[in-house]
């Protein structure tokens, strides 16, 4: 990722607290976010703004990128990137996003003046099953669910045709009413929900029948979820504006797909790495020979050098797995491992004696090590 000044885009200090940060990214957020925000540069805006506290609002990612200029380690950096729904980003665990959204969508609504409560829809988890490869090379999966939309009918009004509705007399539409307090500290002006029209700020004159004048509707929706090349067992994919609509005005909640990932018969992954025990032949070890390997791309000739000690590592580069959101590729290691036969005969016995006598202990400089260590 390029060098962003993740600083002075959330325009905190270099030494600015936890706490500092954290409120700048609370500002900054409601100030820019695309539902709330139509200029054609908030989104970018929005992007970076998330993508800075991405970094600095995660100690360990700050310090690395205080360190070293990047948040390295972190496949979670583009945050927050680009707008319009499909795959957005991934949220590994906890992140403190969501929190912080609430809190900014309370705060609208808590403010009131002209806008109304903005609620964000409940989230929709589900859980999918990957094989193998899929994980390693990313896929598509078609799923349908049941999720609360908008309704098309009224769009969303709960009135007939979206049109027969009048503003609301008590709140003159702003979904507010202001009224007046006598308290022991004097006299305050204090804001609620229109208990008229419940803070929608319109009064239905026909309902919608498309949805009995709710507004909104429970339905079936086939949606095709991008997974990505590199995601693991474990890690959860983070669908924008996928989950629930709010029952008022506000944003969709999002569609959590927690990911499980089957395991291969021969390869086992650990991060973005591939582990094997490769077992051969204890004579190949010692003289030498290929092997096939499998490998994501097809098989591999491994070539094993004369005299290759058992448990010796060996590292293919590039032969792993892909880095999520990443153009990179983990490494393949494999371990040589000698297998006797499974059986002596005669004759092999005779000429595997015929090959010991040729040498001695100082022949094995490891064996041989060990020996005078005992002597002493
Ligand atoms: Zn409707
Ligand atoms: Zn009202």
């Amino acid at each position: 990722m390029a060098n962003k000044d993740y600083y002075s885009i959330l325009g905190v200090d270099k030494s600015a607290s936890e706490d500092e940060i954290k409120s700048a990214y609370r500002r900054l957020a409601k100030k820019y976010h695309p539902d709330l925000n139509k200029t054609p540069e908030a989104a970018e805006k929005f992007k970076d703004i998330n993508e800075a506290y991405s970094v600095l609002g995660d100690p360990k990612k700050r310090t690395n990128y205080d360190q070293f200029g990047s948040a390295d380690g972190n496949p979670f950096g583009n945050a927050g990137s680009s707008g319009g729904g499909g795959f957005e980003d991934f949220f590994g665990g906890g992140g403190g996003f969501s929190d912080i959204f609430s809190d900014i969508f309370s705060a609208f609504g808590g403010r009131g003046g002209r806008s109304q409560t903005l609620q964000k829809g409940e989230d929709i988890n589900i859980s999918m099953n990957l094989s193998f490869e899929e994980a390693c090379f990313g896929t598509e999966k078609t799923v349908t669910l049941g999720k609360i939309e908008k309704c098309s009918s009224c769009n969303g009004t709960g009135a007939k045709n979206g049109k027969e509705f009048t503003t609301c007399s008590s709140c003159h539409g702003t979904g507010r009413v202001r009224f007046q307090q006598n308290t022991l500290f004097g006299t305050t002006i204090r804001e609620s929900v229109c208990p008229k029209c419940e803070g929608s700020g319109k009064i239905v004159k026909e309902k919608c029948e498309a949805c009995s004048g709710k507004g909104y509707k429970r339905v079936q929706k086939t949606i095709t979820i991008k997974v990505p090349a590199g995601i693991d067992n474990g890690q959860t994919l983070r669908v924008r504006g996928e989950g629930n609509a709010p029952l008022k005005d506000g944003i969709n909640g999002d569609l959590n797909v927690h990911i499980s990932v089957a395991s291969h018969s021969i390869l086992t992954r650990k991060g973005d790495d591939l582990y094997m025990d490769l077992y051969i032949p204890f004579t190949t070890t010692i003289l030498g020979g290929k092997v096939d390997v499998p490998t994501l791309n097809g098989n591999y000739s491994l070539t094993i050098p004369e005299l290759t000690p058992s448990g010796t590592m060996m590292r293919l580069k590039g032969r792993g797995v892909k880095v999520l959101n990443k153009d990179k590729y983990g490494d393949l290691l494999i371990t040589i491992k000698a297998e006797c036969p499974k059986s002596l005969g005669k004759n092999a016995k005779s000429l595997l004696e015929q090959v010991a006598s040729l040498y001695n202990d100082n022949d094995y400089t490891k064996y041989n090590n060990y020996l005078k260590k005992m002597k002493k």
